[in-house]
């Protein structure tokens, strides 16, 4: 690959666009696939809008207040996906009790448990078996500040029963409650379960002599509500566009399916409606290429690679011929590559180390043309590799160790 073909001052500025919120479901993020849709069609490729439903939750009321031995209401941000407390809430004596361990937890029946978050199904089903009658999680650092102090948001995944109710509030809300001695508390809970749709964008490049092996190369546009997610992922989308042009103008033997992947951050929906939809074409799908965090100036490039430890070892290779210098990881990522491993397809993710994944911070500051020509070149070499090579050099097949995993991984999805 000619790495004077890739611009990085073209991605920052694809990048540059999109420089607000584009949470799963909302009218932004439709605007945002709209826009790439645009993109594409620029590039002179038939674009597809692929709309998809997924399930979300909203919370109605989140509210933790100290009865005992002073009153005081603290901000806090309910789990989704953990049900409901009766519509008055559940008042309780409160104990901190770290890390939940076992003697901490056998200390915790008919109490509202602070507890080292965030819980996850295995604390959750923990807290629910010592029959706490509640939890409280904290997030951030001592030294926050101002919009800093706002709790983050958890989800709980792969749990079907949800008997008991848990809030996140700050760290120093969470110190305060401990050395004030709060014993009492109530805690209320109430949200609701709701359909919402977003849509994957696509578009196809028809390999020239052996059309019927697909290529695929993706990564997700939707942000989280907290930032407008540049580094993750609109810079993995940007680079995906960058990669599109090329293959546009250096036409690949085999096909290649370039996709941008809306609501990956409410549990990878748009990839996992994407193998739905196409569920009849998967048999010629021979390998994902991810991209998922992208674009800092500072950082590493790491790609995780969810295939035979060979596949990992011939990647590795098209790299360093490149002169790049990448780390790898034989083992499963949690993006939307996994989806596509889980059905069988040797998959991976690029992936940049960064700062401020989920926050505020994640804007265009941090993002730099010099990271994306990088990154872009990097993923080019791979892409160019397998498209034109004359076989090609691994089966489709993913490890059944991984397979293990991706069963569980999904079933708690
Ligand atoms: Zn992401």
């Amino acid at each position: 690959m000619d790495r004077n073909k890739i611009s990085g001052q073209r991605q920052y500025e694809f990048v540059e666009r999109f420089n607000y919120i584009r949470e799963a479901g909302t009218l932004e993020e439709r605007r945002a696939a709209e826009e790439i849709l645009e993109d594409v069609k620029k590039l002179g490729l038939t674009g597809r809008l692929e709309e998809f439903e997924f399930t979300a939750y909203e919370i109605a009321e989140e509210c933790l207040v100290v009865t005992e031995p002073y009153e005081k209401e603290y901000r806090v941000t309910g789990y989704k996906r953990c049900g409901d407390t009766p519509k008055d809430g559940v008042e309780a004596p409160f104990l901190y009790i770290e890390n939940g361990d076992e003697i901490s937890l056998s200390f915790a029946k008919g109490k509202i448990v602070m507890v080292n978050g965030p819980v996850k199904k295995e604390m959750y089903q923990n807290l629910v078996r010592a029959q706490a009658a509640g939890f409280v999680t904290m997030s951030g650092i001592p030294i926050d500040a101002g919009e800093d102090l706002e709790p983050a948001g958890y989800t709980l995944r792969g749990v079907e029963k949800t008997p008991i109710q848990g809030v996140n509030l700050h760290y120093k809300d969470a110190v305060e409650l401990v050395e004030r001695g709060a014993s009492r508390v109530k805690l209320t809970l109430r949200q609701k379960k709701v359909t919402r749709v977003s849509r994957n964008i696509a578009a196809r490049i028809e390999g020239s002599d052996k059309a019927e092996e697909m290529l695929t190369l993706s990564a997700h546009y939707d942000s989280v509500p907290q930032g407008p997610g540049a580094y993750d992922n609109m810079a993995g989308a940007a680079i995906i566009m960058e990669l599109a042009r090329y293959f546009t103008e250096n036409r690949p033997r085999r096909t290649m399916e370039f996709i941008w992947f809306g609501a990956e951050e409410t549990g990878l929906c748009g990839s996992l409606a994407y193998v739905k939809e196409h569920e009849a074409e998967l048999s010629g799908h021979r390998f994902n290429m991810n991209v998922d965090l992208a674009g800092q100036l500072i950082g590493g490039t790491v790609i995780g690679v969810a295939a035979d430890a060979a596949v990992c070892q011939m990647l590795a290779f098209v790299v360093h011929e490149a002169g790049m210098g990448v780390s790898f990881i034989n083992g499963i990522w949690g993006s939307d590559s996994n989806t596509f491993a889980w059905k069988g397809i040797p998959a991976m993710t690029l992936n940049r180390d960064g700062f401020g994944m989920h926050t505020r911070y994640d804007t265009i500051d941090l993002i730099s043309p010099w990271s994306l020509k990088r990154s872009a070149f990097v993923l080019g070499c791979i892409a160019e590799g397998l498209a034109q090579a004359e076989v090609m050099p691994f089966k489709r097949e993913v490890p059944e160790e991984f397979k293990k995993k991706l069963d569980t991984y999904f079933a708690e999805a």
